[in-house]
């Protein structure tokens, strides 16, 4: 039988976290979960109603009745809201501000987290996140901490974005991964931050497959 493993990838945006987690999963076989993408749909459901996400009673009044799922799907995570699938809508350039403002509401994360460590207990997998190794899952068996400079990652995110089909100019999509930064640096609650025992790879010169080679490195070590 397979051993039960839990990879937590944590890192701030742009750093090419989804990309490497997807690539591990595959090469390990084992499930990939985007949380990124939990706090994506609970964005949109507060967008829907036209409340502030940043305002906490507002969002608190919705957020314990959340319908939100995750389904895997010829082996892609879909986010399904209100049973609709909502994997699409979530990329919208304007939910990635609104994600980052509702992530910092203690009563959006506490019913993030807990199905994160369902999902993590009943199979193995690999996670990524900004608080996975040290608030979610603190007992993962691995952990990294990918990180790049906000240049490099503003014209990732730029890449990913075209590639999706919207344009946004650099110096905007910059100021908007700088304020992410600082939104999830300094949130009272599990910000992010490198776990003590994570190990540290900065992926500003090396491409998604060297970084993924490192990572199997240090598992099959
Ligand atoms: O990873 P992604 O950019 O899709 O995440 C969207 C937002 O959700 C981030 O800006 C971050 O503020 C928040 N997030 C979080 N904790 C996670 C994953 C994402 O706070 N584990």
């Amino acid at each position: 039988m397979k051993r039960h493993i839990n990879i937590a990838l944590d890192g701030p945006s742009g750093s090419g976290k989804s990309t490497v987690a997807k690539m591990l999963s595959e090469k390990l076989d084992i499930l990939y979960l985007d949380t990124g993408a939990m706090y994506r749909a609970a964005a949109c459901k507060a967008m829907e109603l036209g409340i502030d996400t940043l305002d906490e009673k507002g969002v608190s009044s919705f957020i314990g009745d959340l319908d939100l799922s995750i389904r895997y799907i010829d082996g892609a995570q879909h986010t399904f809201l209100d049973g609709k699938d909502v994997s699409e809508r979530i990329r919208k350039p304007e939910v990635s501000m609104a994600a980052s403002n509702i992530s910092s509401l203690k009563c959006v994360r506490l019913k993030m987290v807990a199905m994160q460590r369902e999902i993590a207990a009943s199979m193995s997998c690999i996670l990524d996140g900004r608080d996975i190794g040290s608030y979610v899952l603190p007992d993962a068996e691995y952990k990294f901490y990918v990180t790049a400079d906000a240049k490099v990652r503003t014209a990732r995110r730029q890449k990913e974005l075209r590639e999706r089909g919207f344009e946004v100019g650099f110096d905007e999509l910059l100021a908007e991964i700088e304020q992410r930064d600082f939104n999830d640096k300094n949130r009272d609650f599990a910000p992010l931050v490198q776990a003590k025992d994570a190990v540290l790879i900065d992926t500003s010169s090396l491409s998604v497959e060297e970084v993924a080679e490192k990572i199997l490195s240090f598992i099959e070590r």
